[in-house]
């Protein structure tokens, strides 16, 4: 993609990942942190993956002037997310809509910080529309923090739902807290997610339960 952004002297943007920053020992992160990762580990294709892309991003721009741009973006939920993704919001929206048990990986004590789809997307348009000397690396994501087991509550409360909260084994290495500094985002292009985790959390259910509504009915039909 570099390659041919080359080519036909396109801007381009990586999606990149808060995971670049690995289990991290500074918190919250700021960009100029350069991450803890597990080289060899289960998660470390995704990680090391994503540093790599940055990498060649960065060679791109100082070899041929590449007009480029690198987002590094921390949790995000959302409608329109799969049922079966596996990530946390998704999962525990379905199991509360079903009654089903809460799969808390771990005790819940470890965090994550979840930012809404719209202002995601908000803060990548405009990271495009930033001049060619922002390059980023750049921090997208909502800095309220949250610990699993909140989340669960939360989203327990919200639907209604009878499901017990059942504890399950922790995947290897992962990371024990997660939390976005975005001063660069807000100095750079003036942006900060302003969809609070109530009201994202309830768009979100709202779509799960139409979608899950219809799939039932789809399976009746047919
Ligand atoms: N998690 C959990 N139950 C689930 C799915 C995920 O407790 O059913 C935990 C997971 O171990 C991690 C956090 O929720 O600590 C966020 O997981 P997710 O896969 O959504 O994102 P990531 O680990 O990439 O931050």
């Amino acid at each position: 993609m570099l390659g041919l952004a080359k080519r036909v002297k396109a801007k381009i943007l990586q999606a990149s990942t808060s995971e670049v920053y690995g289990d991290p020992a500074v918190h919250p992160q700021t960009e100029d942190y350069w991450g803890n990762v597990n080289p060899i580990g289960p998660r470390s294709c995704y990680d090391e993956g994503k540093r790599c892309a940055e990498t060649l991003f960065f060679d791109y721009r100082r070899q041929h002037n590449l007009p480029i741009k690198v987002a590094r973006i921390f949790n995000t939920y959302g409608p329109r997310m799969h049922p079966s993704d596996g990530r946390v919001v998704s999962n525990f929206i379905v199991q509360a809509l079903k009654n089903q048990d809460i799969t808390v990986y771990g005790d819940g004590t470890h965090t994550r910080s979840f930012c809404y789809v719209d202002d995601l997307v908000d803060g990548l348009i405009r990271l495009m529309g930033t001049p060619h000397d922002v390059t980023g690396p750049v921090n997208l994501g909502n800095p309220g923090e949250f610990t699993i087991r909140e989340l669960a509550q939360t989203i327990i409360d919200m639907t209604g739902s009878s499901s017990r909260i059942i504890h399950m084994p922790l995947p290897t290495d992962d990371p024990k807290q997660r939390r976005p500094d975005i001063s660069a985002a807000n100095e750079l292009f003036g942006w900060k997610p302003t969809v609070a985790l109530s009201d994202g959390l309830r768009n979100t259910i709202g779509y799960f339960e139409r979608l899950l509504g219809g799939s039932q009915l789809a399976t009746h039909d047919a």
